[in-house]
């Protein structure tokens, strides 16, 4: 079903269960800017949002690269898009997804941080009959810097490790590349220039020819202001790319192809969510969603979501000033105890138990991460005309 605005769908439909609000035309204008700002291989990281209707847009866009971690991945991202390049990025693989992605898929790009990581890789292509020349394998780095997640205790090899990596793989016949991942919803560029610079050093040292430089995801989507918490506003990808591009040529990597793999920064802003206000109880909402639903990132990154209010019409409201801005606890519609958001949302004094709040900005790591945890599973789409206003 389509609408001209989530109003007038939640007036229509009066949901008592969330319902999203797709935005084609926003999916494809923040696509395209990301493209427009980045002169390397766009390589949208699936994981952020997989629904066949985000992947068919981002594909629809012009987007013919997919970052992809498992065979679902493989499958959903060549579904939207069936004659897309497949980057394998995941540093640490199940031999039978290798063998899959080689095989079924055509993938030649991997992620590696460790030495028997590349052994796996070409154990599986020498039996697949394809030779080690063919493969492209990105050595991963650690990172440092400030994101609102932070990944590097989890993946990357150190500076002098990422070294002989490089030159193990040289040496077994592949091609080597660089990678790395800073985080997400990273707020300045100084996560990037860091991790170039280690790039740089590594790259001098290895002393080996390098195929490619992936910078990875983390640009970060704007979501809303909480006057106590967010000093910094937030950079569009058109902002914060040029200082990472400057970083870029300064560390010497203008010659070789670069790709990114944004997420967040693609499709934040494509999808809304209507919530219903089950109860109100003082300063507290009770809705029919949270973190084991669409909620979770926003929980995990403690962002604060731009909100509207959808006031249920014909009825009496509690007393207060309908233009005056305050912060409710949201309580989560799951049983758990912390199943309660980490902001709050700032909405009239007059909001009441019956009213919608359309919860702006939610495409990245809501669908993907929801649960059906108490039989709560949000799964109703509608598409929506106008873009997402707080
Ligand atoms: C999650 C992830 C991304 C996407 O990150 P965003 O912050 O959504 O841009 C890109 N690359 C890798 C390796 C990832 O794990």
């Amino acid at each position: 079903m389509s609408y001209p605005d989530a109003q007038t769908a939640a007036l229509a439909l009066r949901p008592d269960e969330p319902v999203y609000c797709f935005r084609p035309d926003q999916l494809a204008a923040d696509a395209e800017a990301f493209r427009t700002a980045f002169p390397g291989r766009t390589a949208y990281a699936v994981k952020t949002n997989p629904h066949p209707l985000i992947l068919g847009g981002v594909a629809g866009a012009g987007i013919d690269a997919f970052d992809v971690a498992s065979r679902e991945e493989f499958r959903l991202a060549r579904e939207a898009a069936p004659r897309a390049d497949l980057f394998y990025m995941h540093p640490v693989k199940p031999a039978s997804s290798i063998r899959a992605g080689l095989a079924e898929y055509g993938i030649r790009h991997m992620a590696v941080d460790h030495e028997n990581e590349v052994a796996k890789i070409l154990r599986e292509a020498r039996a697949a009959g394809i030779d080690a020349s063919e493969l492209t394998l990105f050595v991963r780095l650690a990172t440092k810097g400030h994101a609102v997640y932070e990944l590097s205790r989890k993946f990357g090899a150190a500076p002098g490790h990422a070294v002989e990596l490089l030159q193990r793989v040289a040496r077994l016949g592949a091609q080597a590349g660089l990678c790395f991942h800073v985080g997400s919803q990273v707020l300045q560029p100084d996560a990037y220039e860091q991790a170039l610079k280690t790039a740089q050093w590594i790259r001098s040292r290895a002393g080996v020819p390098l195929a490619a430089l992936d910078i990875g995801g983390g640009y970060p989507a704007r979501y809303g202001r909480d006057p106590k918490h967010d000093a910094f506003p937030v950079p569009s990808p058109g902002e914060l790319l040029p200082s990472i591009l400057r970083a870029v040529d300064l560390a010497g990597f203008s010659d070789i192809p670069l790709i990114a793999e944004p997420g967040r920064a693609i499709v934040a802003r494509s999808l809304s969510v209507i919530v219903r206000v089950l109860l109100r109880k003082g300063q507290r909402l009770y809705i029919n969603d949270g973190i084991w639903a669409s909620l979770s990132d926003s929980w995990t990154g403690k962002l604060t979501l731009p909100v509207q209010l959808i006031a249920e019409p014909d009825r009496l409201r509690p007393k207060g000033d309908p233009d005056r801005i305050v912060p409710f606890r949201i309580m989560g519609a799951t049983c758990d105890s912390v199943d309660i958001l980490s902001r709050p949302f700032w909405l009239p004094e007059t909001v009441k138990t019956g009213d919608w709040i359309e919860v702006g900005h939610i495409g990245a790591y809501s669908l993907s991460l929801r649960t059906d945890f108490n039989g709560l599973y949000p799964d109703t789409f509608i598409t929506v005309a106008a873009p997402f206003s707080a």
